[in-house]
């Protein structure tokens, strides 16, 4: 839902100062993740020869200033939940245990800085899977909004109260169909133009990381600041 959209709508119309401090929005409540790339660390592979999420104990590290990020969205008012796509067990890549070792090392990692994760979703199938249960075409995968919905829905909050933060365009996909904000983590590089130009991938911002993109939504939710939207980032860069 575009700024203009909810400046214009009958709820403003209604009660026009009603969100007098942020002006532009209604209260946000949640924001969900995106896992690989915004919390964890992504991982080359070497025997593959591909960039993936970790499959080994060893792999998995959190980024930079995660649990403080999360933490200043919780001082928000915010919930968190993360809301990622793990094929790596439907294609053998990854022990299943692994993704409850991984979970427990964010959650421990996030509550020793304070914070707090509300919920983790995870889409677990994939089209071609090995393992044959997995073996779908699922609501839940990103882009698909299915996981957005679930947690929403269990957080009772709606979708159009929440952002979407992800370093791929499913993510972004994904939010914007289901009426979150959305934040690209990453550098906005021109390739990605072609994916997002006419689509409704385009996010709202972008952020270098988890940090940034929660500084972000602090100036939009008090008003202080200056948040740079991504049209005025890639016009700069035009
Ligand atoms: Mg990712
Ligand atoms: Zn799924």
């Amino acid at each position: 839902m575009s700024d203009s959209r909810l400046l214009k709508g009958p709820r403003a119309k209604i009660a026009p100062h009603r969100f007098a401090s942020t002006e532009r929005f209604p209260p946000m409540k949640a924001v969900f993740l995106d896992r690989d790339g915004v919390v964890n660390a992504l991982v080359y592979h070497q025997d593959a020869g591909v960039i993936d999420a970790p499959f080994h104990r060893s792999q998995f590290k959190l980024l930079p200033r995660v649990p403080e990020a999360i933490r200043l969205l919780n001082d928000l008012g915010l919930s968190v939940a993360i809301v990622s796509n793990q094929p790596g067990i439907a294609k053998g890549h990854l022990k299943p245990e692994l993704l409850k070792t991984f979970e427990r090392k964010i959650l421990s990692q996030v509550r020793a800085a304070g914070g707090r994760i509300n919920g983790i979703y995870y889409c677990l199938h994939h089209p071609e899977a090995k393992v044959r249960k997995f073996r779908q075409r699922c609501h839940c995968r990103k882009p698909e909004i299915g996981l957005l919905e679930k947690a929403a829905a269990d957080l009772r909050v709606r979708l159009d109260e929440c952002y979407m933060v992800g370093d791929g365009i499913p993510d972004l996909l994904a939010g914007t169909r289901a009426g979150c904000r959305t934040i690209f983590i990453g550098r906005w590089k021109c390739e990605i133009c072609q994916f997002t130009e006419g689509s409704d991938a385009l996010p709202s911002f972008v952020a270098r990381d988890l940090w940034a993109a929660a500084q972000l939504i602090r100036s939009e939710m008090t008003g202080a600041g200056q948040a740079t939207s991504a049209r005025s980032c890639l016009s700069a860069q035009a």
